[in-house]
């Protein structure tokens, strides 16, 4: 489509990318069809053409409002659109920029604000929000019904392996996921070290910055990166072969630090190489592991909700599935597959009306063919789903740890 960017944003590099990204659109539709804000709320607005054209007669110059403010908000970031667009529109990060030009003329009210402002210094401070997950849990019939749901129940967390390999990888433990479930990254570091792997999880890494980017905030955003890229690059240097993950809402944001950083002379060569090293745990096993084949008398009836950071955002489409079928699961359809769950990163807690539909709808489909447990790969995900489900909702590697330890063979 054609454009007339403002002079306050043309020459600016956000105004470039956004330009481009604009141009490249051609109005056709097509994305509308799989948008789950669309779908729910048919309206125009609250779809990615739609968002695209507010986007762009805003920074044409036409006044943000409100309600361009709240037709942005509405969106889940995800990026579902993307993958159905066939002009490869990168709507995400025309997204973030709007929605950073939005909030900078459109003041939220009080409560907003502070909602906000509480998830993006709460959540991504991995002391504060384990003490305030642990308080919470202690404090839980006092609590609303939708946040005592969330906060589901610690697990135990098991043993960590002694053995250093000369194998290593990088793992980022995800804020939220560690406070919240840490059996899971335990869980991955036992399967690494049946592997011949060991993960070295760098106390000095925090949040990925995944929150404060969806939340307007792209300072918090590059602070995280350029702290985590302090903190890891000593053991790229030292030879670690890959910085791995199991929260794939972190991982599509870590894989963009090379983009987050690259007007930065001091970060952007680093941040480009640890982009380039980071990996889902299922893509790396895809990769490098070697996962043993199970065949069970009596198979284990699983339905996997891929995340839409993992399946849209990272663009891994049927990874962690064989991994799952190797060990005696037999996957059951999953209608509209495609569609976000509602979680969404803080989306859940910042619209819980749409978020709570999104899920029932997820739900549905992927219990109609009665599996015995649902398997996925994101805590965000995890958390919500799991809190109104009435089979478990559990992370995959945690599925294959037990598979393997039934089993007893190290593959
Ligand atoms: S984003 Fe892609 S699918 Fe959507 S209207 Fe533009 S070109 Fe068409
Ligand atoms: S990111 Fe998701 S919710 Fe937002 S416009 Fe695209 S498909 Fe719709």
């Amino acid at each position: 489509m054609e454009t007339r960017l403002a002079d306050w944003i043309r020459d600016t590099d956000a105004g470039r990318e956004a330009d481009a990204i604009l141009r490249s659109c051609v109005h056709c539709g097509f994305c509308n069809a799989t948008c789950p804000t669309y779908q729910l709320l048919g309206d125009e607005l609250d779809g990615p053409r739609g968002r695209i054209y507010q986007i762009k007669g805003v920074l044409e110059g036409a006044p943000a409002t409100r309600t361009t403010q709240r037709h942005l908000d509405r969106c889940l970031t995800c990026r579902a659109c993307e993958t159905t667009c066939p002009s490869g529109v990168q709507y995400g990060r025309l997204l973030e920029i709007g929605r950073e030009v939005v909030d900078a003329r459109v003041a939220r009210p009080l409560g907003e604000r502070l909602a906000r402002a509480l998830l993006r210094e709460g959540v991504s401070r991995r002391r504060l929000f384990a003490f305030g997950v642990g308080l919470a849990r202690r404090l839980g019939p006092l609590l609303p019904a939708r946040l005592r749901a969330k906060l589901g129940d610690r697990g135990r967390t098991g043993s960590a392996p002694t053995t250093r390999h000369a194998r290593r990888v990088i793992l980022l433990t995800s804020c939220s996921q560690d406070a919240l479930l840490p059996s899971i990254d335990r869980a991955a570091v036992r399967v690494l070290d049946r592997l011949g792997v060991s993960a070295i999880v760098e106390p000095r890494a925090g949040c990925c910055g995944a929150l404060s980017a969806h939340l307007s905030d792209p300072n918090g955003a590059r602070a995280a990166a350029r702290r985590n890229v302090d903190a890891w690059w000593g053991h790229v240097a030292a030879g670690a072969e890959a910085l791995v993950m199991t929260a794939s809402g972190c991982g599509v944001q870590v894989k963009d630090y090379g983009h987050l950083l690259a007007a930065e002379p001091a970060y952007a060569e680093r941040a480009a190489r640890i982009a380039a090293l980071t990996r889902d745990l299922s893509e790396w096993l895809r990769e490098h592991g070697r996962m043993p084949r199970h065949d069970l008398a009596a198979p284990v009836t699983v339905a996997f909700h891929a995340p839409c950071t993992l399946q849209h955002g990272q663009k891994l489409v049927g990874v962690v599935e064989p991994i799952l079928e190797g060990l005696g699961a037999r996957l059951v359809p999953v209608a509209g597959a495609h569609l976000c769950c509602g979680s969404a990163g803080s989306y859940s807690l910042l619209q819980p009306a749409l978020a709570s539909a999104l899920r029932d709808a997820k739900l549905e489909s992927l219990t109609a063919h009665a599996p015995s447990v649902i398997l996925s790969a994101n805590v965000g995900c995890i958390a919500h789903l799991g809190a109104a489900a009435r089979i478990p909702v559990r992370h995959w590697i945690e599925w294959v740890e037990e598979r393997l330890h039934a089993d007893g063979r190290s593959g």
